[in-house]
């Protein structure tokens, strides 16, 4: 018997994308939906505070400043990723910088002074 599709799921991993054509779906839609838009470095799932708040305006997040130039031009002054202190304590290592316009997440603790998102 092959049991090929047993060990690529276990080599997958927990999170690892191992759903074939074969399998079922794993997470109800709205879920993979918030999984989809989750970049990697975020405490929890994105959208799950339910307001219309982003990671900028979180204390969590750790700004890395603004773009002084750009090849192309089109991000110039705008904020740069910055990565989660949150996910860093969870995780007990640093994440990948995320985007400052993702959707807040349900850790989000409100920045009374957060970074612009574009320099003047
Ligand atoms: S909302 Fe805050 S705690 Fe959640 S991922 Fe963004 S920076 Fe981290």
């Amino acid at each position: 018997m092959d049991c090929a599709p047993r060990r690529d799921a276990r080599r997958a991993g927990r999170w690892g994308g191992a759903m074939t054509v074969n399998l079922t779906q794993m997470y109800e839609t709205k879920t993979e939906e918030a999984f989809r838009q989750s970049p990697p470095g975020m405490a929890h799932f994105a959208g799950t505070l339910g307001e219309d708040k982003t990671c900028r305006s979180c204390q969590n997040f750790q700004s890395n400043g603004h773009y002084s130039r750009s090849a192309n031009r089109t991000k110039v002054h705008t904020l740069k990723p910055g990565s989660c202190s949150e996910f860093e304590r969870l995780m007990k290592k640093r994440g990948p910088a995320i985007p400052h316009g993702t959707a807040a997440c349900s850790h989000f603790a409100e920045n009374p002074k957060p970074p612009k998102a574009m320099t003047p």
